[in-house]
């Protein structure tokens, strides 16, 4: 294989020297959709040592538009994106340590997968994670990588601890959380300009190439040809509590995550146990056979079909309700089965 990376090594900032570096580094993916295929793909080509992708969700028909791991039949078994992405991934390149999980990135779950990480890329499409990558970063002095889109508008930032400000300090100068939601329809390309500034970012830390990493905030509109560079030295904040001289890490306290959210963009609420749970999703499936319900499923989920309701359920005790946005509604769903 000491082909494989020649492309990549002739190109001077990133030489023999950088193709060593990226092979000895461990970037934490958050979310395996758009933009955590894209993000992953590219990173695993380029030869990373170690990936760990987590997502919570499973393959649907309408991601197939632009999520580039994905395949009709990984939507026939409704396989979880993290396992189909590891799939995927490892026939891609076999060299790379790739670690799927099908969870949600709670605080907890960031702090569990953090040691060793060398850099975390946004791949999520909802904004208390987002903060939540933030804190983390800020705490174990690790890099990450912002980026957003939505429509044919997309956006990206990178974040290294102790130099640049932090999504925190850029709250009060961009309106970001507007920017969580896939409502207004989404095409490939914005993905994929956001995937190309995430990923030379990506590499550019990975070689260490500190003086390249863009400080600059970027977003686009590739429909309406517009393209913006935002200088952002200036927003860094003190007093921040997530980077500042006292930081308090406000999205790491987990009574500020809730327990129960409406999906990006879909009619479907998510439920999260108070504590993680191992079920038995075999026991699972025979409890609503029992009841009378069509059930299907595979190794990593139970689908459950109701009369206007579909309810999923994965091993670690977490539930999307199909075909309502309605909280209280879910939540009597889900009580009907697990209390
Ligand atoms: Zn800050």
């Amino acid at each position: 294989m000491s082909e494989r990376y020649s492309r990549q090594t002739l190109f001077p900032p990133i030489g023999k020297g950088g193709q060593e570096k990226i092979r000895s580094k461990h970037v934490l993916m958050i979310g395996a959709g758009a933009l955590g295929s894209g993000n992953a793909e590219l990173l695993v080509r380029a030869g990373i040592g170690r990936l760990t992708i987590v997502d919570r969700d499973y393959v649907e028909a309408s991601n197939l538009q632009r999520q580039q791991l994905y395949t009709e039949e990984d939507v026939a078994e409704k396989l979880p994106k993290a396992a189909a992405a590891e799939k995927r991934l490892k026939a891609i390149n076999s060299e790379v340590a790739i670690t799927a999980m099908i969870a949600d990135a709670t605080p907890e779950k960031l702090a569990e997968l953090i040691d060793g990480v060398d850099l975390i890329i946004d791949a999520t499409d909802n904004f208390e994670t987002r903060m939540a990558i933030n804190d983390i970063s800020q705490k174990f002095r690790i890099p990450w990588i912002y980026g957003a889109c939505v429509g044919s508008f997309g956006m990206s930032f990178s974040i290294i601890p102790g130099k640049t400000p932090c999504l925190n300090c850029l709250l009060k100068t961009v309106p970001l959380q507007g920017m969580t939601c896939d409502t207004g329809g989404i095409i490939g390309p914005a993905v994929q300009m956001v995937i190309a500034h995430q990923g030379a970012e990506a590499l550019k830390i990975l070689v260490e190439d500190w003086d390249a990493v863009r400080t600059s905030f970027v977003s686009f509109d590739l429909w309406r040809n517009q393209y913006t560079s935002m200088k952002m030295s200036k927003a860094k904040d003190p007093g921040c509590l997530s980077c500042g001289e006292h930081p308090e890490y406000p999205y790491l306290d987990v009574e500020n995550m809730t327990k129960t959210t409406v999906l990006c963009g879909r009619d479907t609420v998510q439920i999260r146990p108070p504590k993680q749970q191992q079920l038995n999703l075999q026991d699972t499936a025979e409890k609503m056979k029992d009841l009378g319900y069509q059930v299907k499923g595979n190794p990593y989920l139970v689908s459950v079909e109701m009369d206007d309701n579909r309810m999923v359920i994965f091993e670690d005790g977490r539930a999307l309700i199909h075909g309502t946005k309605d909280l209280a509604q879910a939540r009597s769903i889900y009580q009907r089965f697990f209390g």
